[in-house]
């Protein structure tokens, strides 16, 4: 009964959903994406102030008016690749995304990004530009009243010029492919998957079992692979994951709702048995339930998710998640990181195991689109949750001896597992340096807790930077500067193994990397995390 993957790059099933608010992207030869390059924040640096009535709700409220958006009066028409490419002028922007072909002129104004961001794909398939920034954004429902048609032929990817890489992924060797097996007791159907990996972790296993359905992804470095099957019997709520790190044997148990034989596992759903890249797969999300609501400052609460009983995620450290709401109508996408429930928190003590609840800090922005309306949520409603993303790993933590962590606002927030992780089991490790910049003391969040870690915690030290302080503030001053930097992260042997992490408003870790680099960082010595 063991099966092989289905080879080759498979889209996002229909259960799959990629949402978003925001269309920006960055140029495939920006300085920061290219190999060697130093990594400069994505795209959200690339964000530019909109003019006035020119945001994401007067967008939605011009969708919304039943103006002809595309010029064609409602008629969906078939493009040919000779018509796009004539479509390539701010005022006549067509760009074809999977298939589909898009007016984008009439959304110039309102595009984050800026207008000449938007037209690097005029008259052309922006479908690769478009997936290397926000392949989460949900331009079929933002776009929807742009939409021109459908490609006749698929148009070869260029954008201005520039041949972007083919999407056929280059497979992993046949040896590293995963497979898998089942079998049955009276009570339990076990399903098995082989990965081959030595360093398999139950991070990298995500299960979804709900209404009938089995999803579970597995990941393998830049790859994934899924089983996902409609079952042939009824099982109980909750699952349990096991794997054996060795071996790479994962074992998924599932509880049967009657003790009858299964003839078979179930029906394959889109994209079962497939092993292909990563990012080739949408995001998955699962509803949530909001089980807690914790003041961490003024603005920051400490939200706890719980996950569905048949779901089985952790989210790895420096990885964050998308949320999504519904507001007035559309739905809303953000990023956030999730945290541990205390900087103190450990796997084994606490009551709520990291398999089965997301903690997450979210500051609210009471002008802002998504934060106030899910701070709205009342304890037990619903939000929904996608699985992890991130280019952060663990491996760049394995034999560190000095960690340093630049951490602006909420910024903080990737730095709270990075920082519990290290400490418990990076055991080389002799020194990790946190430098938090806020703009006042009641901004500082888990202030006591930091405090409180560098008091027991020999390795661990703190400074508290202030852009706003008030006079009796006697700690250090200002903004991200060469002098502070320079005071604060020394090597203490010239050939320590060093890790920077930074993290906050882009413009603030654009600033971080620029003066790293110019303190003669390496660009493997630095990570930034960004959008
Ligand atoms: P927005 O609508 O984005 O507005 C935010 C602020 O900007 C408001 O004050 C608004 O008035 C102002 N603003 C908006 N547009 C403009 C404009 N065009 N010109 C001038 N001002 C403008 N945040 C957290 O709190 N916790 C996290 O753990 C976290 N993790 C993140 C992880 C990643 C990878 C990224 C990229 C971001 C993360 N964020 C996190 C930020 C988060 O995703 C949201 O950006 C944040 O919550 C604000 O969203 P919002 O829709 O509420 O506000
Ligand atoms: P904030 O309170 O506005 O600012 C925090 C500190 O950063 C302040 O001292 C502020 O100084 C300083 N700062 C702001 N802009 C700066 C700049 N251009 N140069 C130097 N210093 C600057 O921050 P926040 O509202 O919490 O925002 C946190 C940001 O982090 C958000 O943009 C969020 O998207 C980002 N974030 C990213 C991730 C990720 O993984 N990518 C995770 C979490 C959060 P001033 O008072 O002088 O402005």
């Amino acid at each position: 009964m063991r099966h092989g993957p289905a080879r080759g790059g498979c889209d996002g099933g229909g259960d799959v959903l990629r949402h978003g608010v925001l269309l920006t992207w960055r140029r495939s030869d920006d300085p920061g994406s290219g190999p060697g390059a130093w990594p400069l924040p994505g795209p959200g640096a690339g964000a530019v102030p909109l003019k006035q009535g020119r945001s994401l709700m007067d967008w939605i409220r011009l969708t919304k008016s039943g103006k002809d958006l595309t010029g064609l009066k409602g008629r969906l028409i078939e493009v040919t690749e000779e018509e796009l490419s004539k479509h390539n002028k701010k005022d006549d922007c067509w760009v074809c995304i999977r298939g589909l072909v898009y007016n984008v002129s009439p959304y110039m104004e309102y595009h984050p990004g800026g207008e000449d961001e938007l037209m690097r794909a005029a008259g052309s398939d922006g479908t690769d530009l478009f997936d290397q920034v926000h392949r989460w954004v949900n331009y079929e429902s933002m776009l929807k009243e742009c939409l021109v048609g459908r490609m006749a032929v698929k148009p070869v990817a260029i954008v201005k010029g520039i041949l972007l890489k083919s999407k056929v992924p280059d497979l992993p060797a046949k040896e590293i492919s995963p497979s898998y097996d089942w079998f049955q007791t009276d009570s339990l159907v076990t399903i098995v998957i082989y990965t081959k990996q030595k360093d398999m972790d139950s991070e990298s296993v995500i299960v979804d079992c709900q209404d009938g359905c089995f999803r579970a992804e597995i990941i393998i470095k830049d790859y994934s692979y899924l089983l996902h099957s409609e079952l042939s019997h009824e099982i109980q709520e909750d699952i349990s994951v096991r794997v054996a790190e060795k071996t790479g044997k994962v074992e998924i148990v599932l509880k049967k709702k009657d003790n009858i034989s299964w003839k078979y596992l179930g029906h394959p759903l889109e994209n079962h048995n497939s092993f292909t890249e990563h990012r080739e797969k949408g995001l998955y999300y699962r509803k949530c339930t909001l089980i807690s609501k914790v003041d961490v400052t003024h603005d920051t609460k400490l939200y706890c998710l719980m996950l569905p009983p048949g779901t089985h995620l952790q989210v790895p450290i420096g990885q964050h998640v998308y949320l999504k709401q519904i507001v007035s109508g559309t739905e809303l996408v953000k990023p956030y990181t999730p945290v541990l429930e205390s900087l103190h928190s450990d796997s084994q003590e606490t009551q709520h195991p990291h398999n089965k609840y997301v903690y997450v800090m979210i500051k609210i922005y009471h002008t802002g689109l998504f934060s106030p309306h899910f701070d709205r949520l009342q304890i037990g409603d619903c939000v929904s949750l996608s699985s992890p993303e991130g280019n952060f790993k663990k491996s760049q933590l394995q034999d560190l001896e000095e960690l340093f962590l630049l951490a602006a606002g909420t910024g903080f927030t990737p730095m709270v597992k990075i920082l519990n992780f290290a400490l418990t089991n990076i055991t080389s490790l002799r020194k990790v340096k946190l430098m938090f910049f806020n703009k006042t003391e009641g901004d500082i969040l888990w202030r006591n807790q930091l405090e409180q870690l560098a008091d027991k915690e020999r390795r661990f030290e703190v400074e508290f930077i202030l852009s706003e302080p008030t006079c009796e503030w006697t700690g250090k001053r200002g903004r991200i500067s060469l002098p502070l930097l320079s005071e604060f992260i020394k090597r203490s042997l010239e050939d320590s193994r060093v890790l920077i992490c930074i993290c906050g408003p882009a413009p603030f870790t654009e600033q971080g990397i620029r003066l790293l680099k110019d303190l003669n960082f390496s660009q493997e010595e630095v990570h930034s995390f960004t959008a």
